[in-house]
């Protein structure tokens, strides 16, 4: 059993939009067991209250403003004046940088989600937001909250694409991996025509990357999403490209 104490640790950050600097807590990495992963990358700790995605959101105890590292680091002036508006005129100051329980990290999430919509940030960001926010719901067995945020996070993923914002804000996120990833999100939703065509985009990719774990995922789930579409609907699904 680990040590809340050791595994957490206070990070300094500062608000991009008030600009005052506060405390809140992170996660220790390499402390932590992993005891699953799911096939849309979600991740299930031995000591799950230590998830680091339930403190990956930091909220400004002054002006209300909620954020992740992936946030650009400033706010434009008409941004600013829609923060102060909409967020921090009707803030109330609340404290969400100590241990969190599930239900403070979704509010905190809920909070960013609606940050990011007002200050333009990155569709990737938010489509990593939405992801992390339904499958925070899936850690609460809460599955119509969880289709809901993949819906979203799925349209965020796909505008992502379209504008290649990813390669920008996200280190870790390939095009061979975003396929995937756009395939295994349709594919939860039961959407499987669009899950086969990006499994395809994914597999296209076979002879010009290294992310051979990537390409058997999809490989795999590409024959999931085949069968699944054959039950629903009594045909053989569209052929690979
Ligand atoms: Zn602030």
């Amino acid at each position: 059993m680990i040590e809340k104490a050791s595994a957490l640790y206070d990070k300094t950050v500062t608000c991009p939009h008030c600009e005052t600097p506060f405390t809140t807590k992170r996660i220790r990495s390499g402390s932590l067991t992993v005891a699953h992963r799911d096939s849309d990358f979600c991740t299930h700790f031995k000591e799950q209250a230590l998830n680091p995605i339930l403190y990956s959101v930091s909220v400004c105890p002054q002006c209300g403003f909620a954020f992740n590292d992936q946030f650009q680091k400033t706010l434009t002036l008409s941004q600013a004046q829609e923060v102060q508006q909409k967020i921090t005129a009707k803030w109330t100051p609340k404290e969400f940088g100590s241990v969190r329980q599930r239900i403070e990290a979704i509010v905190s999430y809920k909070l960013a989600i609606f940050a990011a919509e007002l200050t333009n940030q990155p569709h990737s960001v938010k489509a990593g937001l939405y992801l992390r926010l339904a499958w925070l719901y899936r850690f609460e067995a809460n599955e119509a909250e969880e289709i809901r945020f993949i819906r979203m996070a799925a349209a965020e993923y796909e505008e992502s694409y379209i504008h290649s914002d990813y390669m920008r804000t996200d280190k870790e996120m390939s095009e061979v991996r975003l396929m995937y990833l756009l395939g295994e999100l349709y594919r939860r939703l039961g959407e499987f025509d669009q899950a086969i065509r990006y499994f395809g985009k994914a597999l296209s990719f076979r002879n010009q990357t290294i992310e051979s774990g990537i390409l058997r995922m999809a490989q795999d789930q590409w024959q999931i999403a085949r069968e699944e579409y054959k039950q629903k609907t009594g045909m053989e699904s569209p052929q690979l490209d």
